[in-house]
Parts: C-alpha cells; sequence; structure tokens
C-alpha cells in the first residue's frame, strides 16, 4: 500500500519441505511445519482467554477467507468471524419476519441511542430507503447484540471501523461488549488493488453451492473444453468439485458461471477501495493499541529468500489436446505489479495465515 509500510514476513523454512496447500490434510501438515509453536500457545492462551481482532483490508481482499483459516488452524471452536457485511444483510430477513421485527424493534427502543429516529432507521433496514447510511450508534448497538449470542469467544470483527468516525469508536469497542480486560489488536492486511482486480475479473462460481474459484489463480479439479463455445467467449470452464455440493453428489458437477459485472473488475468498487484505504491508513496512526501489518505480495526480487516456491499462487493456463482429447493444464508462478509498482508473486492464503499466526503471538505476548 502506498505511503505505508509493511514489512516483509520471512516464511520460507531453513529445511526445504514440500507442501501440497490446497490440499486440506497436506495444508494441516504445513501449519504444523512452519507454525506449530506459535499454534499450540494460541490453543493454550483461548482456553481460559480471549481477543478482539480488528480486521481491516480492502473490499475483497480475502479477510474472510483469512480469518476463517485461521480459526480452523488454531480452534474453531473458539474463535469466531464476525461480519459486520453479514450481519447488516441478515437483517434482510428479520424484517421480513413480523414476529422477529417485534423483537427488533424492541431491542432498539431499549437500546438505540443516536441522532436518527428509530423510523428512519426501520425504513434503510426495510430497504424503502437506500439513501440513508446506517449510523455508526445503530451498528454498535446491534453488534453488542449479536456478539453477545456467539458466547464469549474470540472475535475476528470483519468490517468495522468501517467509516472515519468508527476508528475512534473501536478503540472502546471492547469495553462495550463486556471485553474490557481482553487485548485487542488491529490487524491490517495489504493486498494490492491489482490482486484483488484480476480475482474479480477471473472468478467463476458455482450456481448450486456458491463455491468461488479463479480459473486463472484457483481452479477446480476439473477444467473442460468446450469446443462449440461461441466466438469471443472462454473455451474453457472449470467444474464444481466440492463433496458438500449436491451436484458433485449426483455425479453430474455443476459447471461455474460468471457473474455479469466481473469482467469490469474493481471499477465498480473502485471508490469503496479508496475509502478503504484511507480508514487502513487511520488505523496505521493509532497509537497505544498492537497491530499486526500483513501483506499478500512479495517483490519478485526477493522471494527467493522470503518464501518457499509452493506458497506462490500459480498462474494457469490450458491447451486443448485434440488427439487424447484432455484438457492440459500448465503452471508458473503469477506475477503481478503490487501499489507501488514493484512486479511482485502473490502469497497462497496459508503463509499469510502463518505470518498473521506467528505476529499474532507476539503482539498478545504469548
Ligand atoms: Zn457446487
Amino acid at each position: 500500500m502506498r505511503d505505508l509500510d509493511f514489512p516483509i514476513f520471512k516464511t520460507k523454512s531453513d529445511v526445504y519441505k514440500k507442501f501440497d496447500l490446497t490440499d486440506v490434510n497436506s495444508r494441516q501438515e504445513y501449519f504444523e511445519y512452519k507454525a506449530g509453536p506459535e499454534i499450540k500457545k494460541l490453543k493454550e492462551y483461548l482456553k481460559t482467554n480471549t481477543f478482539i481482532a480488528y480486521l481491516m483490508g480492502k473490499k475483497s481482499s480475502g479477510k474472510g477467507t483469512y480469518a476463517k483459516m485461521f480459526a480452523e488452524v488454531v480452534d474453531k471452536d473458539k474463535i469466531a468471524h464476525f461480519s459486520i457485511g453479514d450481519m447488516i444483510r441478515s437483517f434482510d430477513e428479520v424484517v421480513k419476519n413480523p414476529e422477529k421485527k417485534k423483537e427488533l424493534v424492541s431491542f432498539l427502543e431499549k437500546n438505540y441511542r443516536g441522532y436518527m429516529p428509530l423510523e428512519k432507521i426501520m425504513e434503510a433496514l426495510e430497504g424503502r430507503s437506500t439513501k440513508v447510511l446506517l449510523p455508526s450508534e445503530l451498528i454498535l448497538a446491534l453488534a453488542k447484540r449479536e456478539i453477545a449470542k456467539l458466547g464469549k469467544k474470540a472475535i475476528f470483527i470483519d468490517g468495522f471501523p468501517r467509516d472515519l468516525d468508527q476508528v475512534s469508536y473501536s478503540l472502546f469497542f471492547r469495553d462495550l461488549i463486556g471485553y474490557r480486560d481482553d487485548p485487542d489488536v488491529f490487524i491490517l492486511i495489504d493486498v494490492p488493488t491489482s490482486v484483488i482486480d484480476e480475482r474479480v475479473k477471473t472468478r467463476a462460481i458455482c450456481p448450486l453451492c456458491n463455491t468461488s474459484r479463479s480459473f486463472k489463480l484457483f481452479p477446480t479439479k476439473n477444467v473442460e473444453y468446450d469446443k462449440n463455445a461461441p466466438e469471443g467467449s472462454p473455451k474453457f470452464y472449470l467444474l464444481c468439485d466440492n463433496s458438500a455440493c449436491s451436484s458433485v453428489q449426483s455425479g453430474k458437477p455443476a459447471r461455474l458461471v460468471t457473474k455479469e459485472g466481473d469482467n469490469l473488475g474493481i471499477e465498480p468498487i473502485r471508490e469503496r477501495l479508496n475509502k478503504d484505504e484511507m480508514l487502513i491508513k487511520e488505523a496505521y496512526k493509532l497509537q497505544g493499541i498492537p497491530k499486526v501489518l500483513f501483506r499478500n505480495t512479495i517483490p519478485v526480487a526477493k522471494v527467493k529468500e522470503t518464501a518457499d516456491d509452493y506458497e506462490i499462487t500459480p498462474e494457469f493456463s490450458y491447451t486443448f489436446d485434440e488427439k487424447e482429447n484432455k484438457v492440459a493444464t500448465h503452471e508458473k508462478p503469477w506475477e503481478v505489479k503490487d501499489d507501488e509498482g514493484n512486479l511482485s508473486n502473490s502469497l497462497m492464503p496459508p503463509p499469510v495465515v502463518v505470518s498473521l499466526i506467528k505476529q499474532l503471538v507476539a503482539a498478545l505476548d504469548l
């Protein structure tokens, strides 16, 4: 990220051992190999303690992926990923249900304090007025209610602070939700805009199970060739390989589809990305609260000394072998420019999570 110094974290091991980071079991061994002692410390800590981590990264930077992987590796019963965006969206269902809506209104009558009248807030939640921005006081009251439902857990808060005034609120957030004595930490993620752009442009989604992949950066196991594809549209496509997907279970894996507008990349969300960047820069300046900084890319010139080859995101391309009637997959390290214009490689999510684990252990002083 321009103007901010996100250190490069070394995940390269002294003794080379290869792991397949797309395989669940191999990935588990990888984490044990790269961060075994730190994972043990965190597990021990979480038996009787919690923490609050504010996860800040640009939209579509993979915050949720990193937080969920962290929880899976460390202890998914003791760690929750709490997304403010998901919470707001969940109220779409609440306001449609008369019973639940009544409950919500009565909760807000007792707990919401702020400038905007409750009537206006309900209009916004019901989608009747899209012009009204939900005020921070409301977000806080609702987050407090939802977090109480999770039980006492370490929480990764995703999507808060979302506005400048909320950066200051976040300093007192742990008091507000009754976590007064638990440590809190800001986690800032640096993912170059070009990485987000390429992920959006190449993503494909299973219409049945919503599995999201990329034909260029993260294909499924089955790539097929469509010789009758109309001129100008892609000839290769992905088949779902999620074992929990109904199409896979029935033996007819669904074809992953692209979403309308994805070919525009980040253009439709550019304003949001700029705002997210401004928020990260604001949080970066905060004093008196520990900060963990981690990054998605490493300049190509420094990769050899800091990461193992299999930790780098590959770029996939395909050719069709007419004679064999088979798709051949080609793989090479993906190269992309970071926000400063350095030619860089992008890390797979697991090494990013390794750096998160190690830095969090240090931030919590374990
Ligand atoms: Zn599927």
